[in-house]
C-alpha cells in the first residue's frame, strides 16, 4: 500500500461494531467489567486506554512505522512524557534553534531536576560527537528547524548515537510522516505537536509521540496512564479527520511554499529567504535525499524600510498568528512570538532577527497569496 493509500486506509476507516466509515467518538470513563470473566479487558478506564484515542494511537503508529503511538492532550504534554524517561544528571544534546517551549521544559528539568543540556549546530556532526560524555543519554533533534529551516542529517545523528548506546528523537512536526520517517532513518522515538500539519485545521491542541522498541513502548505506557496528560476523544477524532486529508493538503500547501520562496527569493528588496527547497539552501541536497520535500514553511528577511506592523496589516490573507501547520497561510514574527523568551544577543546568533517573519503557507490559490505578499512588500 503506498502512503497517500494508508492515510485513508489505516485503523480508523471501518468500525468493527458497526461498519460506520468514520470512527466513533467514545466518551466513557468507565467500562463495564464482566465479573465472571478471567480475561483482561482491552479498555478499563479512558485515562490509560480509550477507544478513539487508540484509534488515532494506532493509526499514527501504523504512519511512522512504529509498533506503538500515544496521544497527549497537546505537543509539549508528548514531550515533556519523552522526558521523564531520563533521570537527573543525564545529560541530552539539543539542536541549538529548538522550539520555544521546549527549550522552557529543558530549562525547568535542568534548574529543578538536574538534567544537564547541552545546545549544539546539529547540522555540524563534529560538534555532535565533541559534546558525547560518559552520562550522555540521547540526541534531540528537530529538522527542518525553527525559524531559519536548517536541516540535520538524521541518519548520520543515528549512526553517531548507535554507537555511543545512546537514544535518538526526532520532533517531526515541520514535515510529518507523509514528507519525513525519522523512525525509518535509525531514530528511536518521533514526538509531534498534532496541532499542525497532522490536524491541519487550527482546530485542535494535541500531541503525539511514536516508539520504536518494545521497551520504550512499555516505558511510555506508564507514562501516559501515571502522568495522565492524555489526549480527548473529540479531538483524537479531530486528528484522525485531519490525518485523512494530510496528503493532498501537504502537496498543495508544499507546491505553494516552493513558488512564494521563489518570488520572495527573486524579490528584489528581500535580502534573503529561508526554505529547503531553494537550491541555495545549504541542506536542499540532503532534504532531497531524507525527505519527500521540503515542506510549507519558510522564513525571510523583510526589506529594512518596511517595519513588520505595516507588512503584517497590510496582509489580506494570511492572518498574523503563533502556529503553523493549518489551511490559512499564517505569518509569524519570531522574535516577539516563539523566541520573545531569548535575549536579543542570543536570538541574533541564530538567525532570528527583528525583521525575520516565517510564514506557514497554506493551500489558498497562489496567485492571491502572491499578489496579496507583492501589495503587502511595494506598498
Ligand atoms: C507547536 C510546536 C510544539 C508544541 O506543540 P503544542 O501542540 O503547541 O503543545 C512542539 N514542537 C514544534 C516544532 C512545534 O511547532
Amino acid at each position: 500500500m503506498r502512503f497517500s493509500t494508508q492515510l485513508i486506509h489505516n485503523a480508523s476507516t471501518i468500525d468493527s461494531a458497526t461498519g460506520a466509515a468514520s470512527p466513533p467518538i467514545h466518551h466513557a470513563s468507565t467500562f463495564h467489567q464482566s465479573p465472571y470473566s478471567d480475561k483482561p479487558q482491552t479498555f478499563v478506564y479512558s485515562r490509560s486506554k480509550n477507544p478513539t484515542r487508540s484509534i488515532l494511537e494506532e493509526t499514527i503508529a501504523e504512519l511512522e512505522g512504529g509498533i506503538a503511538g500515544f496521544a497527549f492532550g497537546s505537543g509539549m504534554a508528548a514531550i515533556a512524557a519523552v522526558f521523564t524517561l531520563f533521570s537527573s544528571g543525564d545529560h541530552l544534546i539539543v539542536t541549538r534553534d529548538l522550539y520555544g517551549g521546549t527549550q522552557q521544559i529543558l530549562k525547568q528539568l535542568g534548574e529543578r531536576y538536574g538534567l544537564k543540556v547541552t545546545y549544539v549546530d546539529m547540522t555540524d556532526l563534529q560538534q555532535v560527537t565533541a559534546h558525547i560524555g560518559s552520562r550522555t543519554r540521547a540526541i534531540y533533534v528537530e529538522t527542518p528547524s525553527n525559524p531559519t529551516l536548517t536541516i540535520t542529517d538524521l541518519r548520520a545523528v543515528s549512526s553517531i548515537a548507535k554507537s555511543h548506546n545512546l537514544l535518538t528523537i526526532a520532533d517531526d512536526t515541520f514535515m510529518t510522516p507523509y514528507l519525513q520517517r525519522p523512525l525509518e532513518l535509525g531514530f528511536d522515538i518521533v514526538v509531534h505537536s498534532a496541532t499542525k500539519f497532522l490536524a491541519g485545521h487550527s482546530d485542535v491542541i494535541a500531541g503525539l509521540a511514536i516508539v520504536k522498541s518494545p521497551d520504550l513502548k512499555t516505558q511510555l505506557e506508564q507514562v501516559q496512564v501515571t502522568w495522565g496528560g492524555i489526549l480527548g476523544p473529540d479531538d483524537s477524532w479531530l486528528t484522525l479527520r485531519g490525518i485523512k486529508t494530510l496528503g493532498v493538503r501537504m502537496d498543495r500547501a508544499q507546491q505553494n511554499a516552493l513558488q512564494l520562496a521563489a518570488y520572495l527569493d527573486n524579490h528584489p528588496r528581500v535580502s534573503h529567504v529561508y526554505y529547503p527547497g531553494l537550491s541555495h539552501h545549504p541542506g536542499h541536497a540532503l532534504q532531497q535525499e531524507q525527505a519527500r520535500g521540503p515542506g510549507a514553511v519558510l522564513s525571510f528577511e523583510l526589506p529594512p524600510a518596511l517595519t513588520v506592523h505595516e507588512f503584517v496589516s497590510r496582509l489580506r490573507y494570511a492572518i498574523f498568528a503563533v502556529s503553523l501547520g493549518g489551511v490559512e497561510t499564517i505569518v509569524s514574527h519570531p522574535a516577539s512570538m516563539s523566541h520573545a523568551k531569548m535575549t536579543s544577543d542570543a536570538r541574533q546568533a541564530i538567525g532570528v532577527t527583528d525583521q525575520l517573519l516565517r510564514v506557514s503557507v497554506g493551500i489558498e490559490a497562489i496567485e492571491d497569496l502572491i499578489e496579496d505578499f507583492e501589495q503587502a512588500l511595494n506598498h
